[in-house]
């Protein structure tokens, strides 16, 4: 396998034997932190990626979020997770080697890797530009290793170039959380005209009201947390609804166009499809852990839908970096070094983060 178009060698990782603009080949041994074991701390641990795909980007990592996801893999709460895991989906970094096949990204430039690292290229989503419905992804921390480490490399096509406007050190939610609130108001064809309600403002409800407000809508943010009221006007709310009021939901009875939830508990949510108006749509990217019952007639009714959808394609989260550079949309973050993040999952399983971690490569 050949590799092609090779980076100068700048900064304190990447020096090797006091030259500059030489080839450089990809990384023989990683540097990570991986959980031994289900619920396990992570430890570091060192692992060789073996050789380069010629359709590979070998990443350097500079920075990498910390989602609810990793918590849920770490746990192996979808049976999904094999150990050491080493989780880490919202990588940010620059590509230092790439194979010979690889199109659109050039070493030296600096990209993000979100939850998918492949995806076939050939079966009808793909053909269909919906990568990341393909029967047979590759994902980026399942039977591999993900990016709480110093390198990480994946399919060219899921290495999204960065904007120069978007800031690297807070950049890695968006190809989670950002691509997986923006993708909705794509599909659902939200039009600036909409009322639009957002359930849950956290890591990914924070960044839907930015969304939401940029594309033109009035915001109604749901929320049972009253200290985010003044945050949730901050980033672009225009209303605030208690979900544990009754009252302040009846208000806004059959008003809405659009609502997205985020939230991962329990609601009232006959109560919630009361709030859209005719031809509304209730769409879910947060995971409800029980079966939601509701009354069929109560969508024939009104014309009403309820959908829901996982991230996004490359092409949309392109989309989405645009959106957030021309409009100045930032995730919310807290920032930790890698080494501590232990203290990084613990913050976050306590409820504690606002609104997204994100731990710095300090290896
Ligand atoms: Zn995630
Ligand atoms: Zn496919």
């Amino acid at each position: 396998m050949a590799i092609k178009r090779f980076s100068p060698t700048v900064g304190r990782h990447r020096r090797s034997a006091g030259t500059r603009n030489t080839t450089r080949k990809p990384t023989e041994k990683f540097q990570a932190y991986a959980a031994p074991k289900k619920g396990g701390k992570l430890e570091p641990f060192e692992f060789s990626p073996g050789p380069l795909r010629d359709e590979q980007v070998e990443i350097e990592i500079s920075h990498c979020g910390l989602c609810h996801s990793d918590i849920s893999m770490i746990d192996n709460e979808w049976d999904e997770s094999s150990y050491p895991l080493v989780p880490g989906h919202e990588v940010v970094g620059k590509v230092i080697a790439a194979g010979d096949r690889t199109q659109n990204v050039r070493v030296g430039q600096h990209v993000g890797l979100g939850w998918y690292s492949a995806s076939c290229l050939h079966c009808r989503q793909c053909l269909s530009g919906d990568q990341h419905l393909c029967a047979k992804p590759e994902q980026t921390l399942i039977n591999r290793h993900g990016g709480f480490a110093n390198r990480i490399r994946c399919h060219w096509v899921w290495a999204i170039p960065l904007p120069e406007k978007i800031e690297a050190a807070k950049a890695g939610p968006l190809f989670c959380a950002g691509v997986t609130v923006f993708n909705p108001i794509m599909l659902a064809g939200v039009k600036p005209t909409d009322r639009v309600g957002v359930i849950g403002i956290g890591g990914l409800g924070h960044l839907a009201v930015q969304f939401l407000n940029k594309w033109g809508c009035e915001v109604y943010a749901f929320t049972s947390t009253d200290s985010k009221h003044d945050e949730a006007r901050d980033l672009g709310a225009h209303h605030i609804v208690n979900t544990c009021s009754a009252t302040s939901m009846k208000r806004i009875e059959g008003s809405l166009d659009f609502i997205i939830s985020t939230v991962y508990g329990e609601l009232d949510w006959p109560a919630v499809l009361k709030t859209l108006g005719p031809k509304g749509r209730l769409h879910f990217v947060g995971v409800v852990p029980d079966p939601i019952e509701f009354e069929v007639f109560d969508l024939i009714d009104e014309q009403k839908c309820m959908s829901g959808s996982p991230v996004g394609s490359p092409a949309t989260t392109m989309t989405m970096l645009d959106f957030c550079a021309r409009h100045g949309i930032a995730p919310v973050t807290e920032s930790f070094p890698m080494s501590r993040v232990n203290d990084a999952i613990k913050r976050l399983r306590a409820g504690k983060a606002r609104y997204r971690i994100v731990l710095e490569n300090d290896f």
